[in-house]
C-alpha cells in the first residue's frame, strides 16, 4: 500500500507531518529548516497554539477519531507522517497501523508496543536484560503491576510482597503483566536507526520529572509516575559500549522478529542498578518526548556522528532529505 503511495508521490513537495503535540514542535522547526512543507495535525483546543509558529505552515483542525480521511488527504499533499506518543493516544494503535499515509520508521511496532507480553517478548528475544514477569503464586519481592493500556505510569501499582499482592489484586479486572520491582535510577537512550549510513546510532537520553515520585509529598501518598517534564542525561562512559550493544540488539531483535529493518527513532528504558548493571523495563519504537531537551541545541551525543550538534528533529529530517535524494524513501517510511 504504501510503495503505490509514494509512487504518486511529488518529491519536490514532500511535506512532513506531525500531530500536534509531543514532539512536533521539534519534528516540524526541523523539517522546516530542512526545506520541508510542514503541517501540524491539531484537535481544535491546540490549533491556535501551533499557529503562533513561523515554521508550521498548515495547522489543520480533524477529528481523531475518524483519522482514515485526515491520512487521505495527508497522502494527497505528498506528506510523511512523523509518528509520536500522542499519536497512538489520539488515533489508537489499530487507525494508526492502518493509516493510508507514508509512516516514518517502523509502523507495526505500534502494535507490539500495545501489548505488554508482546514488548517484553521483543526485548527478551535482543537478549537485553529485563525485569522478571511473575505469576502472583511466585512473587517472593517487591513487584510493580502495570495494567495494559496504562499510559505515563497511571495504572501502576506496587506491592511489596505476595500478601500484599494478592490483595491488591482482588480489584483489578483488567488485563496486566506482574514484574519485578527494579532498584537503582532511571536512564532512557534515544536512539536513531539509519537505513541510509546503515547504523544505530545513540543519539541522547534523558531522564523523566514525574509527579509523585519526584514531587514534595512527603510519603503522604503512593508513588506514580506520571510525567511532566524531561532533563537532559550524560552516563558514565565506561556505560556507553553496553548501552550501544543493547540498542543494536534491539534493531536485531526487530528484524528477526518483524522481518524489517530498524529505521528512524526509538528509545530504551531503563533502571541501572548500584552494580552498574542495565535492566530495560520499555521501548517506544518512535520518537519519545525526552529528545525534546535538546531541541535547538543538539544532544551532546549527536556530534560524535556529524560532528556538529543536533537534536532528533533535524535528525530525522536529515535522513528523510537523504532517502528522497537518493530515490529510497521507501527504506525509512512503513
Ligand atoms: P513507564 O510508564 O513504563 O515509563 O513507567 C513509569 C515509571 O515506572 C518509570 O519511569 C520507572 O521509573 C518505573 N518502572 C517501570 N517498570 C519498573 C520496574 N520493573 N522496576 C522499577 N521501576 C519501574
Amino acid at each position: 500500500m504504501i510503495e503505490a503511495l509514494l509512487k504518486g508521490y511529488d518529491l519536490e513537495k514532500l511535506a512532513v507531518a506531525a500531530i500536534a503535540s509531543h514532539t512536533a514542535l521539534q519534528i516540524l522547526r526541523a523539517a522546516k529548516r530542512y526545506g520541508f512543507r510542514t503541517i501540524a495535525v491539531a484537535r481544535p483546543s491546540a490549533a491556535w497554539f501551533y499557529k503562533r509558529f513561523p515554521f508550521v505552515d498548515e495547522v489543520w483542525e480533524v477529528d481523531f477519531s475518524n483519522f482514515r480521511p485526515v491520512a487521505e488527504r495527508l497522502a494527497e499533499e505528498n506528506a510523511v507522517l512523523i509518528p509520536h506518543g500522542s499519536y497512538v493516544e489520539y488515533v489508537g494503535w489499530r487507525q494508526a497501523l492502518e493509516a493510508p499515509v507514508p509512516t516514518f520508521g517502523v509502523r507495526r511496532l505500534i502494535e507490539v508496543e500495545a501489548d505488554q507480553f508482546k514488548k517484553m517478548d521483543l526485548l527478551r528475544r535482543a537478549g537485553i536484560p529485563i525485569p522478571k514477569s511473575y505469576k502472583p503464586e511466585e512473587v517472593d519481592g517487591p513487584v510493580i503491576v502495570k495494567l495494559f493500556g496504562a499510559k505515563g505510569g497511571r495504572g501502576y501499582f506496587f506491592a511489596k510482597n505476595r500478601e500484599e499482592l494478592l490483595e491488591k489484586l482482588k480489584d483489578v479486572e483488567e488485563p496486566h503483566i506482574i514484574q519485578e520491582y527494579i532498584f537503582g535510577v532511571p536512564a532512557y537512550y534515544h536512539f536513531f536507526a539509519s537505513p541510509m549510513y546503515g547504523r544505530v546510532e545513540l543519539f541522547g537520553m534523558d531522564v523523566r520529572y514525574e509527579t509523585n515520585v519526584d514531587g514534595r509529598t512527603f510519603g503522604l501518598v503512593e508513588p506514580t509516575f506520571v510525567v511532566v517534564a524531561n532533563f537532559p542525561l550524560v552516563l558514565r562512559e565506561s556505560l556507553l559500549p553496553t548501552v550501544q550493544k543493547y540498542g543494536e540488539a534491539f534493531a536485531d531483535a526487530v528484524r528477526e522478529m518483524l522481518g524489517e529493518e530498524m529505521k528512524g527513532p526509538y528509545s530504551l528504558e531503563s533502571i541501572i542498578k548500584d552494580d552498574l548493571s542495565i535492566v530495560v523495563f520499555e521501548f517506544s519504537g518512535r520518537i519519545v518526548a525526552g529528545t525534546n531537551v535538546y531541541m535547538g541545541v543538539g544532544s551532546p551525543y549527536s556530534v560524535l556522528y556529524f560532528d556538529r550538534p543536533m537534536d532528533m528533529g533535524e535528525r530525522i529530517a536529515h535522513e528523510l532529505k537523504l532517502a528522497r535524494d537518493k530515490g529510497r524513501l521507501e527504506d525509512v517510511v512503513s
